[in-house]
């Protein structure tokens, strides 16, 4: 287990301020440049995320704090930790994702001070065989180039579902679990099962358990390597899987990985580090280098989702007692129109801008080369409530150019009146995150009320099953686009309660794609049917995984 280097004593310093912040400067100007350098090596999400962190580390106001604790006799060492300490206690009554960003801030904390000690930063532990890493907490930088031959698994005592830790972890395929209480008491060489998908970890496993897990690891890896086939059960129904992305950068590796397209375009990520709203031409330029990298694929995308544990300053400036049930989603965008005027516009003019290029280019003529060489852009809302909401976006959106429109089904509200919402709606999108958060009334980034947080609870899968039914009736499309759809037999049983395509973050295509080839449609629907019945999220999980055991042996 990698140990944060001891906190530096709080004693009188004698040496000159001027000669120590010298020092200290050069030392911030190293921890930023390594943090580039491992950035460039990592690529993708984790370059952003470490690109970030060095701008931490070359913030001014920091660095005046640090200044101003010289002059008041600290030494260099504590003076860093303190203006280091002091900035992230601010994150931390943030709350939500700031809060969360706070363990960034920590690292290069560490590093700095590492760095005017003369001492190697704490990082992670060398090892001659492949092992699960246990750690306090682990830094961006160090997730990010983590040697994936070693390093099998990762559980952190500290961090939440939605720290970096645990995305850049999600991105690479490793399984890790964050925030498990009295992880730092595991002793070295422990065996441990780790079961990130049901978020356990049996440290006592017997011999026919541990088979048991070898059994499954040797069917992912057979997952993994099979051929990128489209999404489909084993009665041939198509079920296409596509990828939740938060950047145009992270297109090529879910195309590589068997994206069929995009689900869930993030577009708040584009803009968490903006103080004004972005102009219409900067939205257009991001949009148009998304939509070129899914040319003759389908791209859904969502308008900016602020609030709660996503604040944007331009959208969200008021406290709230509780973010995530205020003015968050369509909600802030209804009071703040021209924000989601000038988005709308955007993506139309990219759609256009990507389409007329595409039609240009194809092969002389030929009407099935001009509509390969086309993307096509659904456009949704996040937080829709009730049919006045989606009137007001469809609307909205046809207005200003967007030729599909939808829905996401995150509050409760919306899938019992699912049959409105379709009578309106081009097609409805489920965030299984949130409506999970809101049907079970437990907050998803608090890991006190962590088992409430489960999108197999049959209440959820009640609610999925209203908007299937709405959705079929209506002749129109029902995706899921929240982290439920990671899940592979979870994923089977939403087919099954008429779920019709997949979203999630590319890791999981692979997965998912072989556990749906597994069932028939009528076997999702026997499955989606134990589920709906049972009386808790555990026993739903059981129940399916017995039955479709059965499934297989039969
Ligand atoms: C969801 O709520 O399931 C979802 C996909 O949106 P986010 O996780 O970005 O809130
Ligand atoms: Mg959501």
């Amino acid at each position: 287990m990698p140990e944060p280097l001891p906190e530096p004593a709080d004693e009188p310093s004698t040496a000159s301020p001027t000669d120590e912040f010298a020092r200290i400067e050069v030392a911030l100007a190293h921890v930023a440049a390594d943090l580039e350098e491992r950035g460039i090596l990592a690529g993708g999400e984790a370059q952003d995320v470490l690109n970030a962190q060095a701008l931490m580390a070359a913030d001014p106001t920091i660095a005046e704090d640090i200044q101003a604790r010289l002059s008041n006799g600290k030494s260099a060492d504590r003076a860093v930790f303190e203006a280091f300490a002091g900035f992230r206690d601010l994150l931390v009554q943030m709350g939500g994702y700031m809060a969360e960003r706070a363990t960034d801030l920590d690292d290069v904390s560490q590093r700095t001070i590492a760095r005017l000690r003369g001492v190697p930063a704490p990082g992670v532990p060398e090892s001659a065989t492949p092992f699960i890493l246990v750690a306090h907490d682990l830094a961006p930088a160090d997730t990010a180039l983590l040697d994936l031959e070693k390093v099998i698994g990762l559980i952190t005592r500290e961090g939440g579902p939605t720290s970096h830790t645990a995305i850049l972890a999600r991105s690479k395929s490793i399984p890790a679990i964050v925030g498990v209480a009295g992880a730092e008491d595991l002793a070295d060489g422990t065996i441990v099962v780790l079961d990130a998908a049901n978020g356990t970890v049996d440290t006592e496993p017997s011999e026919a358990e541990l088979a048991e897990v070898r059994g499954a690891i040797a069917e992912r890896a057979d997952a993994a390597a099979a051929p990128l086939t489209p999404g489909a059960l084993a009665d041939g129904t198509l079920i296409p899987l596509l990828a939740n992305l938060g950047s145009a950068d992270q297109a090529a590796e879910a195309v590589a990985l068997g994206a069929e397209g995009v689900g869930l375009f993030r577009t708040e990520f584009l803009f968490l580090d903006a103080t004004e709203a972005p102009s219409v031409e900067t939205q257009v330029a991001e949009y148009e280098r998304m939509l070129r990298a899914f040319v003759g694929k389908k791209v859904v995308v969502r308008v900016l989702d602020a609030g709660a544990d996503k604040p944007l300053s331009f959208l969200n400036d008021e406290k709230e007692e509780n973010p995530a049930l205020g003015l968050r989603g369509i909600r802030a965008l209804r009071s703040s129109e021209r924000i989601l005027r000038d988005q709308l516009t955007a993506l139309a003019i990219a759609e256009a801008r990507v389409n007329r290029y595409g039609s240009d280019s194809a092969a002389g003529g030929d009407a099935a080369a001009a509509r390969d060489a086309k993307v096509e852009v659904w456009v949704m809302a996040p937080m829709v409530a009730d049919l006045d909401d989606t009137e007001y976006f469809v609307s909205l959106a046809r207005e200003l150019g967007v030729r599909v429109a939808g829905v996401m089904a995150e509050v409760p509200s919306l899938a019992v009146l699912a049959d409105q919402v379709f009578d309106v709606a081009d097609f409805v999108s489920i965030g299984t995150n949130d409506l999970t958060q809101y049907t079970l009334a437990a907050d998803r980034l608090l890991g006190s009320v962590a088992h409430l947080q489960d999108p197999w609870h049959p209440a959820v899968l009640r609610l999925v099953g209203m908007i299937g039914r709405a959705g079929r009736d209506a002749a129109k499309p029902v995706g899921v686009c929240g982290e439920a759809a990671a899940d592979p037999l979870l994923a089977v049983v939403l087919v099954g309660l008429g779920v019709t395509t997949l979203s999630m973050t590319p890791a999981a295509l692979a997965d998912v794609r072989g556990e749906l080839a597994r069932h028939t449609l009528a076997e999702a629907q026997e499955l989606a049917r134990a589920a709906v019945n049972a009386t808790s999220a555990a026993a739903a999980r059981q129940a399916v995984t017995r039955l479709a055991a059965a499934n297989a042996v039969g």
